[in-house]
C-alpha cells in the first residue's frame, strides 16, 4: 500500500512531563517516519480553529484551554494506511479505556491530557497537515523556497 500523511501531536501534557521523545521514539518504531515538526504554541484562535469541528461539545473550552497551556509538537507522519494505522497506536482517548501498549496508555494522564492528537479520517488528515505544514517543508525544502 502507498505511504500516506496524517497528522500526530504531541500535546502540552507529554511536551511538560519530558515525554516528547520517548513517544516519537514509539511513533517511529510503530513504522511512522515523521516528515515535519515544529514545536508550536498554539494562540487561543488557532487552537479554536484547529479543533473547529468540536466547537459546541460540551469539552471544547476546556480543550482549548489546554492546548494553549503550553507548547506542543505537530509531527506529519507518513506510513502505509497511516490514518487508521496512528489511530490504533494512540489507543482510546480515555487512557483508562487504552489498549495496552497504546501511547495514551503508556503517556496520557486522563481524558483531557491525553498525550497525542491523531486525525481520525483521510479527509481531516490533509486538512490539518495542511494546517501546520506547506508543501515544501513536507518535501523538505525549508529554507531553499
Ligand atoms: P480523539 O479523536 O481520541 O482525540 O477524541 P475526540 O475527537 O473525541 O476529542 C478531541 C480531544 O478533546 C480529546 O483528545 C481530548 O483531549 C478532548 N476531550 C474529549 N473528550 C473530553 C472530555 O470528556 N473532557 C475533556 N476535558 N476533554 C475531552
Amino acid at each position: 500500500m502507498a505511504a500516506t500523511l496524517t497528522l500526530g501531536i504531541i500535546k502540552p501534557d507529554a511536551i511538560a512531563s519530558g515525554k516528547t521523545g520517548v513517544i516519537v521514539a514509539h511513533l517511529q518504531q510503530a513504522g511512522f517516519v515523521p516528515r515535519a515538526a515544529r514545536m508550536v504554541r498554539l494562540s487561543r484562535a488557532e487552537a479554536g480553529a484547529f479543533y473547529a469541528v468540536h466547537r459546541g461539545r460540551p469539552f471544547y473550552a476546556d480543550l482549548v484551554e489546554f492546548m494553549t497551556s503550553g507548547p506542543c509538537l505537530p509531527v506529519a507522519l507518513e506510513r502505509d494506511d497511516a490514518v487508521a494505522h496512528l489511530r490504533t497506536v494512540i489507543g482510546a482517548t480515555d487512557p483508562a479505556e487504552a489498549a495496552p501498549g497504546t501511547v495514551r496508555k503508556l503517556f496520557a494522564e486522563s481524558k483531557g491530557k491525553n498525550a497525542i492528537h491523531a486525525s481520525d479520517s483521510v479527509e481531516n488528515a490533509a486538512r490539518e497537515v495542511a494546517f501546520f505544514f506547506t508543501e515544501g517543508e513536507l518535501a523538505g525544502l525549508w529554507g531553499r523556497e
